[in-house]
């Protein structure tokens, strides 16, 4: 403050109960400071604690005996109510030990009646003043986030230690939740750091928002926050929170005249089932989320006892995978595929193969179920139409005949916006004929995810591709309702071909599957047809066509030219049933 400016009263609360010790305290400070500052007086600690209730002061001047308080009771009661508020004591001794007692405990200054002369109770009043401002400041820094105000790391894992505490005392639970932004990056990438921070401080304004007052919501790092529960004595509570902080956070946020939407990926660790202690967790709700995340984001999880082993599992792969694709450890392998009756080759389908440095060959049973779950079956997904596509090509200048070219899908590429413009932009920069390509997907990814499924389904149909339902007779899916999604064709699955012809449920099952998609107009496909037996009840059913170890096993690109250059290459010399 500027010398020149009118300083405003310091507001001052006595809590002094002998009307000679308050005149004479007013008439020593009156001659130090006339005017800059206002005295309210009061006898009793209750009259003190209601005084703080209902004004602002500056400071308190306490009395260390009072007719309703004694000594440090009657200061913790003060600090109970007002933390922030400096006090100071008026003592009607000089007691050194008691003085350095109290100091101690946070009273700013001792005053011994009589001793002090105005000016000197006049500096260490603002004195105390100003060190419980800057310690406040200081502790502020320590404990929160200058960004958004939140509590800090420091803070929360105070809170947290309390938290549970009082839960083992109370016996009720404490429920943490790891939350972090799903597309922060992207959107600090995009739109620059102040854009970021912007979200940041918006992001943390609704989660305050959607929680009580005494839960804890403190920002953890970056774009994560942690939350903080008690009294839980029902698991769902949690839930329920957390489903409130996705709608919450589900209406877009407008930042810099940009609306924006901020999915977010919260998992959940209740004390005392899901760790006994803040470290567990904290680890276990990290976990959680991170399943979350891979579960497409915007989500809750649970915490459950096998999420650490794989989210270890995944860091493992995740390191190696990703530099994959850029090492050209990645390669499509091609199986052909056999018309039944003509017997010979009218299609290729694309299979992903690792050469992995050191693991050698692997299929895809090794690592496609952490691509998904890490998403990296994106990029790998697109690399593998692009490659399939642009490799077919190659081989069709080359001479090869116009077979078919199948390629699976996952669930992940579907679910992704802007899929079917990538499949086209693909298609166009290949000059691929969109009728020569089937996309499978298998029957389980196909029903569990119907709804969304279905409209990037069409688009792709439109564009002229066929659809293939994968693995099907596995799953729960009845062929008519199948029928809704514009699919061409029903592979049907390896483990129910794989006992033909002795087991005769399963033999029952394939032709029923055979004759119901033909009344549907569906063809059928047989994978996995390892003997001239399976070969011979699929062709006696009508089965359409078939792949399998019988034929080919999956050739390396290299091998193809000449494998189809012959289109009966492969097919067996004996038909058992000719
Ligand atoms: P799928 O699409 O059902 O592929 C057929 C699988 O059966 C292939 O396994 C193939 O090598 C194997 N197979 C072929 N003939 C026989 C046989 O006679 N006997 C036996 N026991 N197996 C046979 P693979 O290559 O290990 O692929 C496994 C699955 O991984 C595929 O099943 C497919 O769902 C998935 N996959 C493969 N490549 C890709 C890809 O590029 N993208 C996606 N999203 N998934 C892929
Ligand atoms: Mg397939
Ligand atoms: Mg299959």
């Amino acid at each position: 403050m500027s010398s020149s400016e009118p300083e405003t009263p310091i507001a001052l609360l006595l809590v002094e109960d002998n009307p000679s010790d308050v005149q004479l305290l007013r008439m020593l400070l009156t001659k130090a400071a006339d005017g800059k500052f206002a005295m309210t007086v009061v006898a009793r600690v209750d009259a003190a604690l209601q005084a703080i209730a209902t004004h602002r002061f500056d400071a308190v001047i306490l009395d260390l005996s009072l007719p309703d308080a004694e000594g440090m009771t009657a200061f913790e009661r003060v600090q109970r109510a007002a933390p922030e508020l400096p006090v100071l004591i008026l003592s009607g001794f000089s007691d050194e030990q008691a003085a350095l007692k109290l100091l101690q405990s946070g009273i700013q200054d001792y005053l011994v009646k009589g001793q002090a002369d105005g000016l000197a109770i006049w500096r260490a009043l603002r004195y105390a003043i100003e060190r419980k401002r800057m310690q406040q400041n200081l502790s502020q820094l320590a404990q929160y986030d200058h960004l958004t105000g939140l509590p800090n790391r420091n803070l929360l894992s105070d809170r947290l230690t309390q938290a549970l505490l009082r839960a083992s005392r109370g016996k009720k639970g404490v429920a943490v939740m790891f939350l972090d932004l799903d597309r922060f990056k992207q959107i600090n990438d995009s739109f620059g750091h102040s854009a970021g921070d912007q979200l940041l401080v918006s992001v943390a304004e609704r989660l305050t928002h959607c929680l009580r007052r005494e839960d804890t919501v403190a920002r953890f790092a970056g774009d994560e926050f942690v939350v903080i529960l008690e009294g839980i004595v029902d698991g769902s509570h949690s839930g329920v929170v957390a489903e409130k902080i996705l709608r919450s956070l589900s209406a877009p946020l407008v930042i810099d005249g940009k609306e924006m939407h901020i999915p977010i990926s919260i998992g959940i660790a209740v004390f005392p089932h899901d760790g006994a202690d803040k470290e567990t967790l904290m680890r276990n709700a990290d976990a959680a989320m991170y399943q979350a995340k891979n579960g497409g984001g915007n989500n809750v999880r649970f915490y459950e006892p096998c999420m650490n082993e794989r989210s270890y599992e995944r860091l493992m792969m995740q390191n190696a995978l990703r530099p994959a694709m850029e090492r050209k450890e990645l390669a499509l392998y091609y199986q052909p595929v056999y018309a039944l009756d003509a017997g010979r080759i009218v299609g290729l389908e694309a299979l992903l193969r690792w050469r992995h440095p050191s693991r050698g060959l692997l299929l895809p049973a090794d690592f496609m179920r952490l691509m998904e779950e890490t998403g990296i079956i994106v990029p790998v997904g697109e690399w593998v139409l692009r490659t399939a596509c642009a490799q077919y090509q190659s081989w069709r200048r080359a001479g090869l005949p116009p077979v078919g070219l199948q390629i699976n899908l996952s669930a992940r590429q579907l679910g992704q916006s802007g899929f079917t413009d990538f499949v086209e932009r693909t298609l166009r920069e290949t000059a691929m004929d969109p009728t020569a390509v089937t996309l499978e997907l298998s029957e389980n990814t196909l029903m569990e995810n119907a709804r969304q499924a279905n409209d990037a389904l069409k688009a792709l149909h439109a564009l002229g591709l066929r659809l293939s339902v994968d693995d099907f007779g596995t799953g729960y899916s009845s062929l008519p309702y199948l029928k809704r999604f514009a699919v061409h064709t029903l592979k049907i699955d390896r483990s129910l071909v794989a006992d033909l012809p002795h087991n005769s449920e399963n033999v029952v099952i394939v032709r029923a599957i055979i004759n119901l998609a033909h009344d549907l107009r569906l063809k059928t496909i047989a994978e996995g047809v390892e003997t001239p037996e399976q070969l011979a009840l699929l062709r006696a059913h009508g089965c359409d066509q078939a792949q399998g170890f019988l034929f080919s096993a999956p050739l390396m690109q290299e091998e193809v030219p000449d494998f189809v250059a012959d289109p009966a290459r492969g097919w067996p010399p004996l038909d058992p049933l000719a």
